[in-house]
């Protein structure tokens, strides 16, 4: 039997599925410490994730929330109607995110194919380039041109980075194999951009400029890709080998639905506290307001205020907001973190990303052309304002969705300072061209809904995207949970989620560095793993990222 690629590694191969599906636990505390508190900076998957866990080792994790609960996972009601709702952030998952459907599938929150370009799911796709528009419903419906791009990059991939090989050890868990890939690869490309992989790789040296810039706008899987060209290559390969691109569903209900059900879920089994006993209870049934300042008290203990001015003091504190936040948004004390840390947090750099939809009475797409028997409408990539048109059937007697457009990066910049309306005129008038006969502002209802991650003092950016040269920050922060070699002045804050993670834009990532923060805490607050459980931190001298020469 094959087995499945899921995101083990390939910088750190340590099998986080494994480690949170092992019956026993993730570990055992001592009784002295049940019941102490750690603080927990952010509602989003990795800070609620985090307080589960450590609540079901015996901890009261309090958690601190700026804005809205779920963070990047925001499933928004459109207005007037049941359950219709616009993923804001976080909406088409990977199967190969296996932490992250742990928790799905333990909240028995159902998922469905996403719509993604020329996949079944979509049923029909557009590919408008250059003013010329193309219909299929599979790559072979599409002129030679395109096929030509996907095999260039398939090609690019086997000759630059092994990439069969790689994903075969992904699939296997063979750490060793991995690492024997991987690393030349990271010392090779960490400097280097995804534009230069494919502009100086022989198979598109055979090619046109053409070829690139069809590239750009389809790409693999998700298509927008030529907003991550100035990225560092190593980014796009984990994506790639890891399979983020492909087999992607969305969460039924919402993605939000996650970080909610596991706020008020109780476990089956956890210690020190009694059975049915859930975060939301613990936290007294709503999260503290947002932190503004974070400090280390004589006692050794770390105080973390809120935005009311009430002060706590707490054993641990894990920080799961976006880094930049750590500066703008709370008074963080400095000596909390190294210099050479504080360079990684503060370089890190955030992409831009903004969505606009609307809400329409019926899935009209669907409909019939009479001339041509095709969809009038179909789920689009171009490149044109909108880049990304995605299109949601939500089944009978519901109203249906349309994300109008889906855009990062200069695209998203264009529309920033606009109102949603705004948004919503240029969206239609790109999607005029593209298909003249459809009138779509005669089926939306109520009001439009728009997004701009950049735009929220909660956030300052999408989500991380590195830049040449930057494995080195992302090696200090990954790496930040195991301080057994840190002075006493920087031990007991922890760091989780995207900007942390390997994999940001992803929310495995998310999911991943949230389980570190778990181990690190454990072992802070003098806990064990257990022997035939190891924890990452155990795992970490072995596994841990190569670390290259500085
Ligand atoms: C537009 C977009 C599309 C995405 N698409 C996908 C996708 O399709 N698939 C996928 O797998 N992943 C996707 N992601 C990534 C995924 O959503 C994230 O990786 C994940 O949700 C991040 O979780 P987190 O807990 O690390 O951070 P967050 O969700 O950002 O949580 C951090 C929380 O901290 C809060 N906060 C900030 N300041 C403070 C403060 N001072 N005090 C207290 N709280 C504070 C914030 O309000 C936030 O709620 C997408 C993200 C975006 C933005």
């Amino acid at each position: 039997m094959t087995r499945p690629v899921t995101v083990f590694g390939p910088d750190f191969p340590f099998a986080y599925d494994d480690w949170i599906r092992h019956p026993a636990g993730l570990g055992t505390l001592p009784d002295s410490v049940h019941g102490v508190q750690v603080a927990i900076i952010g509602a989003g998957a990795a800070g609620v994730i985090a307080g589960y866990e450590l609540m079901r080792l015996g901890v009261q994790p309090i958690l601190f929330e700026a804005g809205q609960f779920g963070g990047r996972l925001r499933s928004q009601p459109f207005e007037g109607a049941e359950d219709v709702i616009a993923e804001l952030g976080g909406m088409r998952f990977p199967i190969s995110s296996t932490g992250f459907f742990h928790y799905v599938d333990m909240l028995g929150i159902e998922s469905a194919p996403f719509p993604n370009p020329l996949t079944p799911a979509a049923g029909s796709t557009v590919i408008d380039l250059l003013g010329q528009s193309h219909y299929a419903r599979t790559l072979d419906d599409l002129p030679p041109l395109f096929r030509e791009v996907a095999q260039a990059y398939d090609r690019a991939l086997e000759d630059g980075a092994n990439f069969g090989a790689l994903k075969q050890a992904i699939r296997n868990r063979d750490a060793a194999r991995i690492k024997g890939i991987w690393n030349p690869l990271v010392a090779a490309w960490d400097e280097r951009t995804f534009y230069d992989f494919v502009a100086s790789s022989e198979a598109f040296q055979a090619l046109s400029f053409h070829h690139r810039e069809v590239f750009g706008q389809v790409g693999f899987g998700t298509g927008g890709w030529d907003s991550d060209f100035p990225n560092s290559m190593l980014e796009i390969l984990r994506v790639n080998v890891t399979e983020c691109d492909d087999h992607q569903r969305y969460l039924i209900g919402g993605a939000e639905r996650m970080p909610r059900q596991l706020w008020t879920h109780a476990p089956e089994m956890l210690v020190h506290w009694p059975k049915g006993t859930t975060l939301c209870a613990l936290n007294g049934g709503a999260t503290r307001s947002g932190a503004v300042r974070i400090r280390r008290l004589a006692s050794g203990q770390i105080e973390v205020t809120d935005q009311w001015g009430r002060a706590d003091a707490f054993d641990a504190v894990l920080a799961t907001c976006q880094s930049h936040l750590l500066s703008t948004q709370i008074d963080t004390e400095e000596a909390l973190f190294a210099q050479e840390l504080w360079m990684a947090l503060d370089r890190t750099r955030y992409m831009q990303a903004a969505k606009t939809f609307v809400m329409v009475d019926r899935p009209f797409w669907k409909d019939k052309d009479p001339a041509t028997g095709r969809d009038v409408m179909s789920m689009t990539l171009t490149d044109r304002m909108t880049r990304g048109t995605y299109l949601f059937d939500n089944g009978p007697g519901k109203p249906s969705v349309m994300c109008l457009s889906y855009s990062w990066m200069t695209d998203a910049l264009k529309v920033l300072p606009l109102p949603v309306e705004r948004r919503v005129d240029l969206a239609l008038s790109a999607l005029k061209q593209i298909y003249p006969d459809v009138d779509i502002r005669s089926h939306i209802l109520g009001d439009p809904i728009t997004v701009s991650w950049e735009a929220d003092q909660n956030f300052l950016g999408a989500f991380k995207g590195a830049l040449p040269g930057h494995y080195r920050y992302n090696h200090r922060m990954f790496g930040h949970f195991v301080q057994d070699d840190m002075p006493p002045a920087e031990r007991g804050i922890f760091i989780a989620g995207d900007g942390v993670s390997w994999t940001p834009a992803w929310v495995e990532g998310a999911v991943q560095t949230s389980l570190n923060a778990v181990a690190g805490i454990i072992r802070h607050l003098g806990g064990t793993s257990l022997a035939d459980n190891p924890c990452p931190v155990d795992a970490f001298a072995e596994l841990g990222p190569v670390k290259l020469r500085d």
